[in-house]
């Protein structure tokens, strides 16, 4: 089943046990990316994890220190972080036709950053808003951004680990 989901093959399969997995996966992941030097990170391809080439799950713009305010993609599996310059497609690099939709009345700090170009998006969260904020849990936690995106026509990219579902096809 780990093979399946690291994969993303989910197809037949019983979906209800993928979190605990994906959750054993992450713990695995990271400490196997924690025990990385630097030297031995290969060069990624452009939007995948520069560690274990995962797609991010969304991105973060963090406060404090020297990196005040810069933002940083979000590894959902070996929980790496790099960066990428703000307003950039992460999925395609344009800069331009970017744009940023929230909910309405919503949760502060969150929002979805979309690209004209490529007609897709990642989540950003603020950390200035809420220190908080962690990429997977509330990416999840905010999956009504997602609703409004898909009905706004954009794509989103990447997927959540923690949510799985069986599209059956
Ligand atoms: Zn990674
Ligand atoms: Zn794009």
């Amino acid at each position: 089943m780990a093979d399946a989901l690291l994969a993303g093959r989910v197809e037949g399969a019983d979906v209800a046990p993928a979190p605990f997995v994906m959750a054993a996966l992450q713990v695995y992941w990271t400490a196997m990316a924690a025990g990385l030097e630097e030297s031995q990170l290969p060069v990624g391809a452009f939007g995948l994890c520069p560690t274990c080439g995962t797609p991010p799950v969304a991105s973060m713009v963090r406060i404090g220190g020297a990196h005040d305010g810069f933002r940083y993609l979000c590894c959902p599996l070996c929980s790496c972080e790099w960066h990428l310059e703000r307003v950039k497609c992460s999925h395609c690099a344009s800069t331009k036709g970017i744009a940023y939709h929230f909910i309405e009345g919503g949760r502060e700090g969150v929002k979805a950053e979309s690209c004209k170009g490529c007609k897709s998006y990642r989540k950003i969260f603020y950390q200035e808003k809420d220190p908080f904020m962690e990429p997977v849990a509330d990416d999840l936690g905010s999956l009504a951004l997602d609703v409004l995106m898909g009905d706004e026509g954009f794509e989103r990219r990447s997927g959540n680990p923690l949510l799985w579902q069986d599209t059956g096809d």
